[in-house]
């Protein structure tokens, strides 16, 4: 369990080689621009050109909104977090999540490169589509809307004030996971699948993440 409570702005570095650091490195607009232009142009291409009926391609969408967020929490909670014994498995736990703790507010790495990304959009794209027939793309695409909402997310949590509105309750829920206890509240875009599996630490550890204040 970590449990700073001063927020560290400076980068780090992962690899040595200078080229393999520079593909650790990724501009916030870059995976946005991408991943919301995909999931809208999945929406349009299965309306107008595969003519699935609009509500269902909706519906197809936010089920696929539905899956990343349950995908975004068991990712985190199990890969990322995954136990590390060995000092191979220490290393590879430091680069894909290790990193981001030691460094929260490092812009550069609050997103994948986009070259794994793209490889994994692709992926999943497929999947869904021999699961689902036509509907997977829809579905696909709503999947890749919420990670890029999740990215964004994420990235305001770490760079921007909490607002003082209904959507402090992210912020406050990501400030827990890494300034109170990184053992729990693993989802970033919401708490519900915390709820849902138990991970929601007790209070009065709640209340001390909303003391935080990152800036
Ligand atoms: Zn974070
Ligand atoms: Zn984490």
């Amino acid at each position: 369990m970590r449990a700073n409570t001063k927020p560290v702005t400076s980068g780090g570095r992962i690899f040595k080689n200078p080229v393999l650091e520079a593909l650790t490195k990724t501009h916030i607009s870059i995976p946005l621009t991408l991943f919301w232009s995909a999931g809208a142009i999945t929406l349009w291409y299965s309306i107008a050109e595969l003519g699935i009926h609009w509500g269902t391609a909706t519906i197809f969408f936010l089920g696929g909104i539905a899956l990343f967020t349950l995908v975004e929490y068991l990712m985190h909670r199990f890969l990322y977090h995954i136990p590390a014994r060995t000092e191979k498995s220490k290393r590879f736990q430091y680069v894909i999540h290790g990193v981001h703790h030691d460094h929260p507010r490092d812009k550069a790495r609050l997103a994948m490169p986009p070259l794994l990304s793209i490889v994994l959009a692709t992926l999943f794209i497929s999947l869904f589509r021999a699961l689902m027939g036509a509907e997977g793309y829809a579905f696909g695409g709503g999947f890749l809307f919420g990670y890029s909402t999740y990215l964004l997310a994420h990235y305001a949590v770490h760079i921007y004030k909490s607002p003082k509105n209904f959507l402090g309750v992210i912020w406050k829920h990501h400030n827990l996971h890494h300034y109170v206890n990184d053992g729990g509240a693993f989802g970033v875009s919401s708490p519900f699948w915390d709820y849902i599996f138990g991970t929601m630490p007790k209070e009065p550890r709640r209340k001390e993440a909303a003391k935080v204040d990152l800036l």
